[in-house]
């Protein structure tokens, strides 16, 4: 699998487990915003780490981890994913996949092998502002299966969008919700950083974002809120 980066031990990218990220090399998307850039754009200049030298690693120090996110770039385009996260289930390890969820396939072959304990997907906004936001052909219908697949699973799960003005207002955060209809998920605040694709989008404020929330909180009680002060 191709690896490009490796966090060997992180409290945040696994809700309530101490867990090392693995970052895959390429996505299918290009979502302006994006603060992984460098694993999106130009990656064949990247350094790849040897798989090995990851579950070694992970072999090694499996007492002090619970598990291994994986996320990227886009884990679901590797095509030696599956195989991947059996070796890390071998050692004993729980594994989050974070997702775009473009590959339906992917994640059911994840799920119907227990190959998973947690899946985390990107909602990117209403579909019908998918293909300006991520700047490619998007297959909703895809999109549709990989939600009700992850709705429909027996593990720990959330949907979460990064809300940004120019792609969202508040009125399609309502339709998102609506239609997903689910246990979690999380309006996560838009930082703008220098390893964005595209600079200067522009945020709510933390003050929008919590108004919206707390309208919103009243009639969906599974939506909560990340990155706010
Ligand atoms: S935000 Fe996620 S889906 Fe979008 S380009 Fe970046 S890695 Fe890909």
């Amino acid at each position: 699998m191709q690896i490009a980066g490796f966090d060997k031990l992180s409290l945040l990218n696994y809700p309530d487990r101490v867990a090392a990220t693995i970052f895959t090399n390429g996505c299918n998307f290009r979502c302006p915003y994006c603060q992984n850039s460098e694993l999106v754009l130009d990656i064949q200049d990247n350094e790849l780490i040897p798989e090995e030298e990851v579950l070694d690693y992970l072999r090694e120090r499996k007492k002090l981890l619970d598990g291994v996110c994986i996320t990227g770039g886009e884990p679901t385009i590797q095509p030696d994913l599956i195989e991947f996260i059996k070796k890390v289930k071998d050692i004993g390890l729980l594994v989050k996949l974070d997702t775009n969820g473009s590959n339906p396939q992917v994640i059911k072959t994840l799920l119907d092998n227990n190959l998973i304990d947690y899946i985390a997907m990107d909602i990117k906004s209403v579909f019908s502002k998918y293909e300006i936001i991520t700047c490619r052909n998007v297959n909703i219908d895809r999109l549709r299966e990989s939600i009700n697949l992850i709705k429909n699973s027996k593990i720990e799960y959330e949907f979460r969008t990064t809300v940004i003005k120019e792609f969202m207002t508040p009125e399609d955060i309502e339709l998102i919700i609506n239609y997903l209809n689910c246990k979690h998920y999380f309006l996560q605040k838009f930082e703008d950083r220098e390893t964005n694709i595209i600079s200067n989008l522009e945020a709510y404020t933390d003050q929008e974002l919590k108004e919206i929330y707390n309208k919103l909180k009243q009639k969906y009680d599974y939506i909560q809120i990340r990155g706010i002060n």
